[in-house]
């Protein structure tokens, strides 16, 4: 089954208008030619693009536990970038992802665990910029997984944004078949009692297309990807784990994650964005793409 028909799009505070607003956008777009309209939202095709700010954190990288079958696929450097983003809106703040290792366990000098290595903090990367974790609006993760969520409670402040699906597999009723690592529940623990908004389906964040959380289900049943408009870069689209090696986008059968989560879900997903990317002119940023991360600028730097 499509995913799409099992995601509705409403949300418990009115997210549903917004929603439709977004999935608009090519009606706003005919507008903008003189095509007469049927309720598009004229004034919002008129709006020039708010001042939308987009600060890269550093979060270190992974090694890769397996990287033969990534060679054999023609992946030539298999490690991964491990970042998060902060958006800043003049109506608040969103923080993507979370980081790999919590701040508490990492060094000056650098620290790894495991096949992780970190050198810098999230909070002293905020804090560099004007930030403390008690200025940021809105957390969302891509997902659940440990290398996107080691620093959330630190945002449990935050109203937090997530799919319903992954919010439940988060915080199951009962006892799940495959529970996940208690290493990794305990540093997402304090999100069960933050301030919630739950989504079924793509969420415009602050009401005006300039940023919008994108249902990708499939890696994890509520995995997210974001969509965000900026003045002078453009469109694009944060991927989450949708892809995590460019390589996957024409390698349609390469998938060096399948199998743990629901590929058929997944390979919706990847068609649904491969297609919003087209219709928007937007770019890519595979957010595990260490080759194509290295080239971008980070924070204090940004992209506006
Ligand atoms: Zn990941």
């Amino acid at each position: 089954m499509h995913p799409s028909a099992t995601n509705h799009d409403v949300s418990p505070d009115g997210a549903v208008s917004r929603s439709r607003r977004w999935v608009s956008g090519a009606l706003a777009a005919a507008v903008l030619a003189g095509v007469a309209p049927c309720g598009a939202t004229i004034a919002q095709a008129q709006t020039p693009a708010p001042a939308v700010k987009l600060y890269i954190l550093d979060l270190g990288s992974l090694k890769s536990g397996n990287p033969q079958p990534l060679l054999d696929r023609g992946v030539t450097v298999t490690g991964m970038s491990v970042v998060a983003y902060l958006i800043v809106h003049p109506r608040g703040t969103l923080l993507w992802d979370s980081g790999t290792i919590p701040d508490e366990l990492v060094k000056p000098e650098g620290t790894t665990v495991a096949r992780a290595t970190v050198r810098k903090t999230l909070a002293g990367q905020l804090a560099e910029i004007g930030y403390k974790p008690a200025d940021i609006t809105y957390l969302a993760l891509s997902h659940y997984h440990y290398d996107h969520s080691a620093n959330a409670n630190a945002f449990a402040g935050s109203t937090w944004l997530v799919q319903r699906p992954e919010r439940a597999a988060m915080f199951p009723d009962t006892p799940p078949a495959n529970p996940i690592d208690p290493d990794v529940t305990a540093k997402f623990s304090a999100l069960k009692t933050a301030k919630t908004k739950l989504l079924d389906g793509d969420h415009d964040v602050f009401g005006d297309g300039s940023v919008v959380i994108l249902a990708t289900p499939g890696h994890t049943p509520g995995h997210q990807s974001l969509f965000v408009r900026l003045a002078k870069f453009g469109p694009l689209v944060l991927s989450g784990d949708l892809y995590h090696y460019p390589s996957e986008r024409t390698l349609k059968d390469f998938l060096p994650f399948g199998g743990r989560g629901n590929d058929a879900q997944e390979a919706a997903s990847k068609a649904k964005v491969e297609t919003l990317l087209k219709d928007k002119g937007a770019a890519l940023w595979i957010q595990h793409d260490i080759v194509a991360d290295a080239k971008l600028k980070k924070a204090p730097a940004f992209y506006d």
